[in-house]
């Protein structure tokens, strides 16, 4: 089992096995989400995952119809996404694991979209949009 919280611990997930299609994004959403160059993200089976503490703090936002990203209320710690065309999945903030995972971010998507000041500097496989549609 691993788990996860938001900045202040009043929010507290867990989550079995691990997750899987990690990514940094860089799009322009992401960006102003996170107050940084990138989310990192992991997708999760939704049956796999489950709120253990302070449901009830959480904030929705969406940005645009394709998600709802939820926060806490109380400190603004981002810790998961709902994509409309991936019902079976949440996709978990990386940054808010208290746990040690063994999978870890795979690829840059939405590079064409990275901040100005953005320095990528590891070797992992950027796209200038999603995976799938472009090389
Ligand atoms: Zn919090
Ligand atoms: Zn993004």
């Amino acid at each position: 089992m691993h788990y996860g919280s938001c900045l202040c611990g009043s929010i507290k997930y867990e989550f079995e096995n691990e997750p899987f299609d990690c990514c940094y994004c860089h799009c322009s959403i992401c960006r102003k989400l996170t107050g940084s160059n990138a989310g990192a993200y992991g997708s999760v089976a939704r049956d796999d995952f489950t709120w253990l503490d302070g449901e009830r703090n959480l904030s929705q936002f969406k940005p645009t119809s394709a998600t709802t990203r939820y926060f806490c209320r109380s400190c603004g710690s981002f810790l998961l996404t709902e994509h409309v065309a991936e019902r079976h999945n949440v996709c978990v903030s990386l940054g808010t694991l208290d746990s040690a995972i063994g999978s870890a971010p795979e690829y840059r998507q939405f590079t064409g979209s990275s901040a100005t000041w953005s320095r990528i500097r590891d070797h992992l496989p950027t796209y200038d949009a999603w995976p799938q549609s472009s090389e």
